[in-house]
């Protein structure tokens, strides 16, 4: 049986995840943008939070770290290479770092490029990947701290991921980050359908993470840097992947 995971909108765009072990009760946030839709999930739930889970150092992931940690007593994971920005942490992780959520393993995958510092949290049973600002719905995080050639080498360790993965990012931006897919990547029917469904769940008012990477991969302009049609799109038809990568994060930095 998968974690039961739940999608927590907070604060403008940002989303937190909830994971929860039926048999131990054991229950973990990814990323605290604000603490009040958390606690009321967890109380919906009738959960007791036990774990809180930090991608990266950004104030929309982290500021309601400590209130919930106040009301709740959960631990508190995250990077030891960002352990001076962060909350104090109760345990530091890196990439050699697992530990377990009721009797799921996760792994923790070092996702540089938009932080230096940036973790992911990969759950391989319940095919979860908690992505937050680095592969992002239909896009990546914007490249503050790290290079391009660190983004893509973090996007392509996501892309050898099973395809049935559940890609949980950390913002609503798939909208805009699916029209600026469509100038990089214009002759992709993937792509313009993928866009009319965006759409539709939007005037819903739906979410439109988490989203299967295989979805991404047919869709993601950064996922599909290697590709013929979308380097010509750019105007670099003989770059190498990292080339053309970059010119696709450059791009969108001006979209
Ligand atoms: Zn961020
Ligand atoms: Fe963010």
């Amino acid at each position: 049986m998968p974690l039961e995971l739940v999608t927590i909108p907070c604060l403008s765009d940002n989303y937190a995840y909830l994971l929860h072990d039926p048999d131990s009760g054991q229950t973990a946030v990814v990323d605290v943008p604000e603490p009040g839709p958390i606690l009321a999930a967890l109380d919906a739930h009738q959960w007791r939070l036990t774990d809180i889970l930090i991608t990266h150092h950004h104030p929309d992931h982290i500021q309601g770290v400590e209130t919930l940690r106040a009301a709740t007593g959960a631990m508190v994971l995250g990077a030891a290479a960002d352990a001076h920005r962060l909350p104090r942490l109760d345990l530091a992780l890196d990439e050699s770092s697992s530990f377990s959520i009721g009797r799921e393993f996760a792994r923790v995958i070092d996702a540089p490029g938009h932080t230096v510092g940036h973790i992911a949290f990969y759950f391989p049973q319940s095919g979860y990947a908690f992505t937050a600002d680095s592969l992002m719905s239909g896009g990546c995080g914007r490249l503050f701290e790290g290079t391009p050639r660190q983004m893509h080498a973090t996007l392509q360790k996501f892309a050898s991921l099973p395809p049935e993965t559940l890609i949980c990012s950390g913002h609503e931006y798939t909208t805009s980050n699916l029209r600026f897919a469509a100038t990089v990547d214009p002759d992709n029917p993937a792509l313009a359908a993928r866009i009319a469904e965006t759409a539709a769940a939007r005037a819903a008012g739906q979410a439109t993470v988490p989203v299967k990477l295989s979805v991404e991969l047919t869709t993601n302009p950064y996922l599909r840097a290697h590709l013929a049609q979308v380097k010509a799109a750019v105007g670099l038809p003989d770059a190498d992947d990292v080339a053309v990568f970059t010119e696709i994060r450059a791009r969108k930095d001006k979209f």
